[in-house]
């Protein structure tokens, strides 16, 4: 039975990166609709403040600590819970993928997408690119961008449309694969963005290196402090729980 911590009515599984990726394997190879998402502080705060959000969010089959605020929180609780970022998980996943994969990517600026497929086509070459839209299509078009990635017939879909859009994309349209949301990925793959060298990555410094290069992240501080407030400096009000996912 997995064992889950609660951050900010966030139920977080106790898995380590190895069975994470096993659990992500399974759901690819039970080809049906299943979805991972990669709450940091920023989405925890905005699940906080809408129920319809936070359920969206614990629906998932899998919701991987991608920020150090979640870290933090879980250390709190005594519990370990290394950061663990989407970026990251995602390409273990494509390096372990035990057979070739088909790989949709939706999101990001025009030709981006495309960029980042071509990227991850050199670096882990037994993967297919089945497709690539970007995230800023008409909204009239969106049942043809959700048909056209069905008719691709991914095994894996990468959806990078910033939160919330991307998780309430996926539950919206559930294509009948693994969906992963992955916020800016597609920018750093695509050598649009550099990210943080790891020595910053290594000391929970990432939010802030990205603060630094993209100011217009500055909005999102206050979303942080927020976060930091309620669940890192308040008693401790979360728990540990053992219990049987709902779904
Ligand atoms: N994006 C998109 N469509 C939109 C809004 C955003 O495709 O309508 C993309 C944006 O171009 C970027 C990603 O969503 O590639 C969000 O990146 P961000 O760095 O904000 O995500 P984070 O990693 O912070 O979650």
């Amino acid at each position: 039975m997995p064992r889950y911590t609660t951050i900010l009515s966030l139920r977080f599984p106790l898995v380590s990166k190895e069975d994470a990726l096993a659990i992500a394997h399974a759901l690819i190879a039970a080809r049906r609709p299943s979805a991972i998402y990669t709450p940091n502080a920023e989405i925890a705060m905005r699940a906080a403040r809408s129920p319809a959000f936070l359920d969206t969010l614990n629906r998932a089959d899998l919701l991987l600590p991608d920020g150090i605020g979640i870290s933090l929180a879980a250390k709190r609780q005594g519990v370990t819970l290394p950061r663990l970022p989407g970026i990251d998980f995602a390409e273990a996943l494509l390096a372990t993928a035990p057979r070739p994969y088909r790989l949709f990517l939706l999101g990001a600026r025009p030709g981006i997408a495309v960029t980042a497929g071509r990227m991850l086509s050199r670096r882990y070459p037994h993967i297919t690119i089945c497709g690539c839209q970007d995230g800023y299509y008409a909204p009239d078009m969106a049942h043809a961008v959700a048909t056209a990635i069905r008719a691709a017939e991914p095994d894996l879909l990468f959806v990078c449309l910033g939160s919330p859009r991307q998780e309430e994309w996926i539950a919206v349209h559930r294509p009948p694969c693994l969906a992963i949301g992955l916020g800016g990925a597609f920018d750093v793959w695509s050598g649009a963005v550099r990210r943080a060298p790891r020595a910053v990555q290594s000391a929970g410094m990432e939010w802030l290196w990205r603060t630094l290069r993209q100011p217009s992240r500055l909005s999102r501080l206050p979303a942080l402090a927020a976060f930091s407030a309620r669940v890192l400096l308040s008693p401790r009000a979360e728990r540990v729980e053992n219990c049987q996912k709902e779904r």
